[in-house]
């Protein structure tokens, strides 16, 4: 088994080395490495080779551009069970799930490669001797952001995307999970990206990018995380006039109608519950479960969470590794400690596993009211929420409740629900018999404060475009 790679920077084509802060495995709190942080004058090398690379990036062939990201995918396809390993060392996740993360990235990586073959543009039917043309053309260099829940996944969505779309990309990956993207940017630069077209930093997050974003090279703005500090990103994109793509949180509803079996449904929701701890911004969380199903529906997901085995990433046996830092274990026990204060009985689990790492059990809340804290903010972890209602309308009302809107889910067979889920939800993703909320070929992306913008499907690509009209009289006097 590989040991956790070397963390560098790469700025300019070039492995750079700095000081920075300890990375530390949350299973046990040991320190895996040190994440190093990049100064001013490296984030200007990037600034001044990005104009470079962009320069070569956008002037290549679109065909080629494709074959370049497609030789990274294969890379990272061949070390997918080393890179599994250093995500579980620093993200805590089963590895099994580590390299499905990695296979999903990609998918994503490939589906992006060809469909940068396709932003085509349009001509506008005119007069004869008169030509409109929309061109679609890369928007520039990218500054990007990502969290530390999907070290490989997140930041290949938007180093993809962009790549894809003929700009160039900084990207500030996670400082907690840094190997991941690190990993990454290594295939891309293998496989041929130009110098400069793709960097990679760390360091104190706020410091990076309110110097990065007003800087006049940077063109569009992309950023994977909380709500609070999406908002404060966006104005300060807003303030210079740069574009972005806001992918937030969420508070994922799930509508459980009767006529669906309610023991299939619970089983699949724990499992897919119990994905990464939890830690996903379309986890299923909210479960609003028809009253006549209500307790057999409970009874099921408390057994089916029960049975998930936590432990250590690397064991096989393990079917739920710890939570990524212990921020998230103090926000599980106060988010318990204010449900189960207001009525809530716990199911399953409820309380943090031994005093080193970050163990926490999957946990099934019941009869949650809806004044509950967990019903409002986030959990962001292994939290299901189990809440009783009278029928659909009080169903879609509830799951609209929030200021959240990213991914919904629901179980039903009749045709006239879904025809009411779909049009009434307020969501940007919505997924029907299934808790699978996108794919490489779907537009990901929320509404309301889960942010704007989207990631994947050719609306993703699009993101990274601007469109330019080239209106063309043919005839002029010589
Ligand atoms: P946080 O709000 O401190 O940070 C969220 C992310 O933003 C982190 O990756 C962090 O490095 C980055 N960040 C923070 N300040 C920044 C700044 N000024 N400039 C650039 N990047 C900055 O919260 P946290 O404790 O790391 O994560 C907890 C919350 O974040 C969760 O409750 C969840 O809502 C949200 N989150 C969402 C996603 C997602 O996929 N949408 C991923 C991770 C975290």
């Amino acid at each position: 088994m590989t040991a956790y790679p070397q963390l560098r920077l790469c700025i300019a084509g070039e492995w750079r080395s700095r000081p920075g802060a300890p990375v530390l495995n949350p299973f046990d709190d040991s320190v895996i490495g040190e994440v190093p942080h990049a100064t001013r004058a490296d984030l200007d090398d990037a600034l001044t080779a990005a104009v470079e690379g962009y320069r070569q990036w956008r002037n290549t062939a679109p065909a080629r551009r494709a074959e370049i990201m497609r030789h990274a995918a294969r890379l990272l396809r061949e070390r997918a069970d080393d890179i599994a390993v250093s995500i579980t060392l620093e993200q805590g996740k089963p590895r099994a799930q580590a390299k499905v993360e990695v296979q999903r990235a990609c998918d994503i990586i490939e589906w992006d490669a060809e469909e940068g073959r396709r932003t085509y543009g349009r001509v506008i039917p005119a007069e004869p001797g008169m030509r409109h043309t929309v061109l679609r053309e890369p928007i520039g260099i990218v500054a990007a952001f990502s969290p530390w829940n999907f070290p490989i996944s997140s930041p290949a969505r938007k180093v993809a995307g962009a790549l894809a779309a003929g700009c160039a990309i900084i990207i500030k990956a996670s400082e907690e999970t840094p190997a991941g993207a690190m990993h990454l940017v290594e295939a891309f630069i293998e496989a041929g990206v130009p110098r400069g077209a793709l960097s990679l930093v760390f360091g104190q997050p706020s410091e990076i990018s309110e110097y990065l974003i007003p800087q006049p090279a940077i063109r569009l703005v992309t950023f994977t995380g909380s709500v609070p500090v999406g908002k404060r990103l966006a104005a300060l994109a807003g303030a210079h006039m740069k574009p972005a793509i806001m992918e937030l949180g969420g508070h994922a509803p799930v509508i459980v109608c009767n006529d669906v079996d309610v023991q299939a449904a619970a089983a699949v929701s724990a499992t897919v519950k119990a994905r990464n701890a939890g830690q996903v911004c379309v986890a299923p969380t909210r479960f609003f479960v028809d009253e006549s199903v209500y307790d057999r529906f409970s009874e099921a997901f408390a057994e089916k969470a029960k049975a998930v085995k936590i432990g250590n990433g690397l064991d096989p046996a393990t079917m739920m590794g710890p939570l990524a830092n212990g921020r998230r274990v103090e926000a599980m026990e106060r988010l318990i400690a204010d449900a189960v204060g207001r009525g809530a009985r716990v199911l399953a689990g409820g309380a943090r596993v031994g005093n080193r790492g970050c163990l926490f059990p999957l946990t099934v809340l019941a009869d949650v009211p809806d004044d509950a804290l967990a019903m409002q903010e986030e959990p962001f972890g292994p939290l299901a929420l189990i809440s009783r209602t009278r029928n659909l309308d009080e169903a879609i009302a509830k799951a609209n409740s929030l200021p959240f809107g990213l991914a919904a889910y629901a179980f039903t067979n009749s045709a006239p629900n879904v025809e009411r889920l779909s049009n009434e939800l307020e969501c940007g993703n919505l997924s029907i018999n299934h808790l699978v909320a996108s794919i490489a070929e779907t537009p990901f992306g929320g509404v309301k404060d889960s942010g704007y913008g989207r990631e994947g499907g050719t609306e993703g690509l699009a993101c990274y475009t601007v469109v330019k009209n080239v209106s063309h009289q043919t005839v002029f006097p010589a």
